[in-house]
């Protein structure tokens, strides 16, 4: 494995924007992810955790530090737990889960990303999340220190984890439970996910899906708060609000992250100042 110095960003995220990292690594396997984390330290480079890049915006410019990339730790293992490398994208496993007659993930049908990386943010969508399937994770932090948190320690809640309490940890892999099933209904319900997201145009442009959280307490869905004041279609520099959709914001073609950085920052200004509502956001800003 090679630290390569000075690598665009912009290919490694599905905004397709982003500077470059000073340093760039993609682990294969456990050993050595311990390996690059102990040259960090005698480096004292700043660590940063890239799974699939979906739900990451990287700034302009030199994002300084070592940028690791989960996306080669990606295997499989039945035990009594299904066992997922957590660079494995979400893609790969449910494909492996309708040939193997697996439920439990066929909401996930579509949805881009790692699987370390859902995990993390316990991402959802048509009613059901990732909680509902992560029984233990592995993990080891910063200092090289490993351990394994079961699901209540994970303390999941909507859009939330403990991993996001701790930016030192890396999730190596996770612990699945999901039940046998028919070949053709998992293959039927994965399907119809993935069909009716390529049918919203989710694909359409590079983005990171929804830029912000809904506010499930108050039944205040982003994109309908940000859609009735009007802002489908604002754009600043390349970023645009879409207009299929007032919760994604898309770069349609040129957009610095710059430009994103700024349309957020409006949109939530705006968002405030006409209905009193603070948006919460979801796209992971880095600098
Ligand atoms: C078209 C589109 C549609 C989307 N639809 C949905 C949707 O319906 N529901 C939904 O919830 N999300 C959705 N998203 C957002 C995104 O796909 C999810 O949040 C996804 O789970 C992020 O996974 P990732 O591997 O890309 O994570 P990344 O974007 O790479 O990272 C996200 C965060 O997780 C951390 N992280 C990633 N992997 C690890 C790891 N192994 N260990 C520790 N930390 C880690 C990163 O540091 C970062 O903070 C959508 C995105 C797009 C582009």
């Amino acid at each position: 494995m090679e630290i390569l110095q000075r690598v665009p960003l912009s290919d490694k995220t599905t905004f397709q924007i982003g500077g470059e990292a000073e340093f760039f690594c993609e682990p294969s396997t456990i050993n050595e992810v311990r390996y690059v984390l102990s040259l960090a330290r005698q480096n004292t480079w700043r660590v940063i955790v890239l799974g699939g890049g979906s739900n990451i915006l990287f700034a302009d410019g030199l994002i300084q530090g070592l940028v690791i990339s989960t996306r080669a730790l990606s295997w499989l293992r039945e035990e009594e737990l299904l066992w997922v490398g957590a660079g494995m994208t979400m893609d790969h496993l449910t494909t492996w889960a309708i040939e193997n007659g697996k439920s439990g993930l066929e909401w996930s049908g579509g949805l881009p990303g790692t699987v370390g990386g859902a995990t993390y943010m316990n991402a959802r969508a048509y009613q059901h999340e990732m909680s509902e399937v992560v029984e233990k994770v592995r993990v080891i932090d910063f200092s090289g220190k490993e351990f394994f948190l079961s699901h209540k320690e994970i303390q999941y809640s909507y859009k939330k984890s403990i991993f996001m309490e701790h930016e030192d940890w890396i999730i190596l892999e996770v612990g699945l439970k999901l039940h046998d099933a028919p070949i053709d209904d998992v293959r039927t319900k994965t399907e119809a996910c993935r069909r009716d997201r390529e049918q919203k145009g989710q694909y359409a442009y590079p983005s990171a899906g929804c830029a912000f959280k809904n506010d499930y307490s108050h039944n205040l869905p982003a994109g309908k708060v940000i859609d009735e004041i009007g802002l489908k279609g604002f754009s600043i520099g390349g970023a645009k609000v879409y207009e299929k959709h007032a919760n994604f914001i898309i770069n349609t073609g040129s957009a610095r992250a710059d430009d994103v950085i700024r349309l957020l920052e409006e949109i939530e200004r705006l968002v405030y100042e006409k209905t009193g509502v603070h948006l919460e956001r979801e796209v992971r800003i880095i600098r």
